[in-house]
């Protein structure tokens, strides 16, 4: 007669050897703690541990340092894992009842010389308060959403994850911005921060495509918010309804992996240069007017800085910030899309980011050059090491708001 499957549980535990979770805990932590290379040392060798439940119950978080085997694959992959059969192994699942089966199928079909299974499996293991490990893995929606992303080497599902766990301001949700912000979006960038005081004006319509007519009057911030969230709800939006200056830019920008630069004054371009390079923040920096539009990556001690090129903003009644400036509709679609294209790829590392370049586009003559730019070594703020530029000097921007206001 065959015995009930309880009956048979137990003949099988009376047959396998059996570890209580804080013998495993001590072990992994002393091996965790031993840095200097014992672990692969000494005639007994540390035990391997394998966790051997099926594939959505690992994903949903095991033991640190455990390997992978499900069950249902023992036989055929416990050798690619452990292949020294003395080699002392422990087998863990949900409760300790799998692991049991796992380790007489070890112990006595295939000649492990040293298995033990876990009681209580990882449920025991986490009542003790031992710390679960969950991995990172893209949800099904998110597989199906960046699915074009995955299909991609050099992104899939590991640069996904970067994009996820990215942080990118965008200075301005306007021409520059809408693009860049809706673009960031789709592609999965996991925090979006705007910095914005202005609200959505009829004239802004033209190119700026993040808004539309039923939100006239609305702050560009929440305007923004709301079509980025349309688009992906994985993007989390930081609003920052604010004037960038010297009293709020190092608390705004510090901890931002990558600065969208969409800044259409000389003064704050100047400002958001020097906070930058103290903090070794990249900006992907771009500018539109008429039919021309310029771009560059300003990585700061990697490349030149903004001031490496211009020392000093042009004279007041030169600089075509302060007012209304004539632009065609579509251009800052193409800058602000460069712009995107560049901070993707400082996210990933891939590519050859135009640091150190100046791209300029000429929409009427459908051409873009290139502009070779160098670190100027003499340069008043990159040609220093950040340490030396002091918190209290960093507290003292020049007065830049007065230059706009100069030039009337
Ligand atoms: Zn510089």
């Amino acid at each position: 007669m065959s015995p009930s499957s309880v009956e048979l549980l137990r003949q099988i535990k009376s047959r396998i050897k059996e570890v209580d979770p804080s013998v495993v805990h001590e072990l992994i932590g002393a091996r965790n703690g031993s840095a200097n290379g014992a672990s692969s040392g000494g005639s007994t060798g540390a035990p391997v541990l394998v966790d051997v439940r099926e594939t959505d119950e690992f994903s949903a978080g095991h033991i640190p340092a455990a390997k992978h085997v499900p069950r249902g694959y023992l036989e055929s992959r416990i050798e690619g894992i452990v292949p020294d059969r003395s080699t002392p192994v422990i087998l863990y699942c949900a409760a300790g009842n799998r692991s049991a089966y796992a380790a007489r199928t070890l112990t006595e079909d295939l000649g492990y010389e040293d298995v033990q299974s876990m009681t209580g499996g990882i449920t025991l293991w986490k009542d003790r308060g031992y710390e679960v490990q969950i991995p990172r893995a893209l949800s099904t929606e998110q597989r199906e959403r960046y699915s074009r992303h995955l299909l991609i080497s050099e992104i899939g599902a590991d640069g996904q994850q970067k994009l996820l766990d990215a942080k990118v301001l965008l200075l301005g949700a306007g021409g520059l911005g809408s693009p860049t912000g809706l673009y960031l979006a789709a592609a999965g960038v996991g925090t979006l921060g705007i910095v914005d005081d202005d609200v959505v004006d009829l004239s802004n319509l033209q190119r700026q495509v993040i808004h539309n007519t039923q939100r006239l009057g609305a702050p560009k911030v929440d305007s923004a918010e709301e079509s980025i969230k349309a688009l992906n709800p994985d993007v989390e939006v930081v609003k920052y309804p604010v004037r960038l200056d010297a009293s709020n830019i190092m608390e705004i920008i510090e901890g931002y992996d990558v600065i969208v630069d969409g800044v259409d004054n000389f003064p704050t371009r100047y400002l958001l240069n020097d906070a930058t390079v103290r903090l070794g923040i990249p900006v992907v920096s771009a500018s539109i007017l008429g039919f021309d539009g310029q771009l560059s990556v300003f990585k700061p001690y990697e490349g030149p800085c903004y001031r490496c090129l211009f020392r000093e903003p042009p004279p007041a009644e030169l600089a075509p910030s302060c007012g209304a400036n004539g632009v065609l509709g579509v251009l800052p679609g193409t800058m602000g899309l460069l712009q995107a294209t560049e901070v993707v790829k400082l996210i990933l590392g891939i590519g050859e980011p135009a640091i150190g370049r100046l791209l300029l586009y000429d929409a009427l003559a459908a051409t873009l050059t290139e502009v070779k730019v160098r670190r100027d070594p003499e340069c008043p703020i990159c040609s220093r090491d950040p340490e030396d530029i002091s918190d209290e000097e960093m507290g003292v921007f020049p007065d830049y708001e007065a230059f706009c206001a100069a030039a009337g």
